[in-house]
C-alpha cells in the first residue's frame, strides 16, 4: 500500500462518525424517485463543503462534481438518489423508504469524495473522477412518468436512461458503481466483486374499452372492460409454461383501473406491467405474446384494447471482476471479499444496464443488511460494512484506475466492448420516447 492509499483509507476513517450521520440522515429522509429535493440539497451540500464546484438539476435532480487534472479518462462514480415505496417499512416515511439500500450507495459516493478531493489526493489523479448522484433509479409507474413527462420534459422511466439521453453522460468514459448485495446477497460476503447479469424489461400498460351500463338493470347493455382485463390475466397465465428458463422471463402484472362504481359496468379497466426478460430479442418476443393475450382477451367480451410500451431498462451483461479489483480489496485489511457467482442472472432490472450498453462499468455490491431488498425486513446491521467500506473500495478503485497515467482505466476501457455508441442510445430513446 503506499502513501496516497493510506491517506485515503485514513481520510474515511478520520471521518466515519461524520458519514455514519450522513448515513442516518439520508435512510430516514427517504424520497420518492424525481422528487429527491431534500437527498439532493445534502448531497450538493456535502460536496460544495469539500470546496467542489457542483452542478446541480440534471435530469431534475441529479447532480456532479468533479476532481483530478482533466488530462485523461473521466470515471463516473456513481450514487442514487432515491428510495421505493414501501410502506410497511419501519422506517418509511410518507409511504417510502430506503429498502433497496441508496441511500448507502449516497454514503459511499460522498465518502468518496471526502477522499479523492483531498488536494494531495486528486494531484494524483491522471484523469477525473466525476461524483454523480442519479436520480429516480426505480422504474416509475405510467401516472408519474405521464405527469413527468408533461412537468419536466422527463421521457425515460430511469434517471440513467434520462441523464444519457440528456447528454449528462457524453464527457464520461467509464462508470463505477455499487449497490447493496442483490444477487447472493445470503453469501455472507462484505463485498462481492462484479456485475451480475440482470434482466431488461419495457413497461407495458394495456387500456381496455367497453361499455358502461347499469349492473343489475341492464348488465346485457354492457360490455365489461374488468371481465376482458381478467380473461388476459388468465391468457397470461396460460402462456407462462412458454417462458423459457434459461431467459429469465418475468412478467408481472397489477389492475390500475378496474371500474369506478360497484353498480356500473366497468368501460375502463387498465392494467400495468413490465416484462422482463435477459436478451433483447425475448422482451420483444414475450411483449407480442403478451399483447396477443390481452388483444384477444378483449375481443372475446367485445372490448377494444389499446396497448401503449414505455422504454424500460436494457438487460446486464455480466461482468467479471478484474484483478485489479481483487488487489484493490485487498488493501481494505479483514474483510470478507468475494467474486459475483458466475452465471447468475438477477431477475430484476437496472438502469445500470443502459449505462453498461454505452460505457465499460466496473461494479461491486456490499453487504452489512439483511432481509430482502424492496421489502419492510431490509435493515442494516453492519454499518461499517455497508457505510463505510464501500467508501474506501469506491475512491481507492478510482484513485487506481487513474494513478500512474491512468493506465488501468485504459486498459479496462479498451478491454470493454460497449453495445452501442451514445449517438445509438440517443437514438433509441428517441424511438422508444419519443
Ligand atoms: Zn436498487
Amino acid at each position: 500500500m503506499n502513501d496516497t492509499e493510506k491517506r485515503i483509507l485514513r481520510i474515511i476513517d478520520d471521518n466515519a462518525p461524520r458519514l455514519q450521520a450522513l448515513a442516518d440522515d439520508l435512510f430516514t429522509h427517504p424520497e420518492q424517485g424525481w422528487y429527491e429535493t431534500r437527498t439532493a440539497a445534502v448531497a450538493a451540500g456535502f460536496l460544495q463543503s469539500l470546496g467542489l464546484n457542483v452542478r446541480t438539476g440534471l435530469a431534475v435532480t441529479g447532480l456532479r462534481a468533479s476532481v483530478g487534472t482533466g488530462k485523461g479518462p473521466n470515471i463516473a462514480l456513481i450514487g442514487e438518489l432515491d428510495a421505493l415505496k414501501c410502506p410497511d417499512h419501519p422506517a418509511s416515511r410518507n409511504g417510502y423508504a430506503h429498502s433497496c439500500g441508496h441511500y448507502a450507495q449516497m454514503v459511499c459516493l460522498l465518502g468518496a469524495a471526502l477522499a479523492l478531493s483531498d488536494p494531495e489526493v486528486a494531484s494524483s489523479l491522471d484523469g477525473t473522477a466525476t461524483f454523480f448522484a442519479v436520480p429516480a433509479e426505480e422504474f416509475q409507474d405510467a401516472p408519474l412518468r405521464e405527469l413527468m413527462r408533461r412537468e419536466h420534459d422527463v421521457h425515460c422511466g430511469g434517471g440513467k436512461c434520462e441523464l444519457l439521453r440528456r447528454g449528462a453522460f457524453d464527457d464520461s468514459d467509464m462508470a463505477l458503481t455499487a449497490h447493496s448485495h442483490m444477487v447472493g446477497r445470503d453469501s455472507g460476503a462484505d463485498l462481492l466483486l462484479g456485475n451480475s447479469a440482470s434482466t431488461g424489461f419495457v413497461g407495458k400498460t394495456v387500456t381496455i374499452r367497453g361499455v358502461a351500463s347499469h349492473a343489475a338493470a341492464s348488465p346485457d347493455r354492457g360490455v365489461n372492460a374488468l371481465n376482458a382485463a381478467c380473461l388476459g390475466l388468465s391468457a397470461l397465465g396460460m402462456i407462462r409454461e412458454t417462458f423459457r428458463e434459461a431467459d429469465c422471463v418475468r412478467v408481472h402484472p397489477v389492475i390500475r383501473e378496474g371500474g369506478q362504481a360497484i353498480n356500473v359496468v366497468p368501460s375502463r379497466a387498465v392494467v400495468e406491467m413490465q416484462v422482463r426478460a435477459n436478451k433483447i430479442p425475448v422482451i420483444g418476443e414475450i411483449s407480442e405474446k403478451v399483447n396477443n393475450c390481452f388483444r384477444g382477451a378483449a375481443l372475446a367480451i367485445g372490448c377494444t384494447a389499446e396497448i401503449e410500451d414505455a422504454q424500460g431498462y436494457l438487460p446486464c451483461p455480466e461482468i467479471l471482476p478484474t484483478p485489479l479489483m481483487f488487489e484493490t480489496a485487498a488493501l481494505l485489511g479483514d474483510c470478507d471479499v468475494r467474486s459475483i457467482p458466475v452465471g447468475v442472472c438477477n431477475t430484476a432490472s437496472t438502469d445500470v444496464g443502459d449505462l453498461c450498453a454505452v460505457m465499460p462499468v466496473m461494479n461491486f455490491t456490499f453487504g452489512g443488511s439483511v432481509g430482502a431488498l424492496h421489502t419492510a425486513d431490509y435493515a442494516v446491521t453492519d454499518p461499517y460494512v455497508a457505510h463505510i467500506l464501500p467508501a474506501k473500495m469506491m475512491a481507492l478503485l478510482a484513485y487506481r484506475l487513474l494513478r500512474d497515467g491512468a493506465a488501468a482505466a485504459k486498459d479496462y476501457i479498451a478491454g470493454y466492448s460497449p453495445a452501442m455508441s451514445l449517438e445509438e442510445y440517443k437514438a433509441y430513446c428517441r424511438r422508444m420516447s419519443p
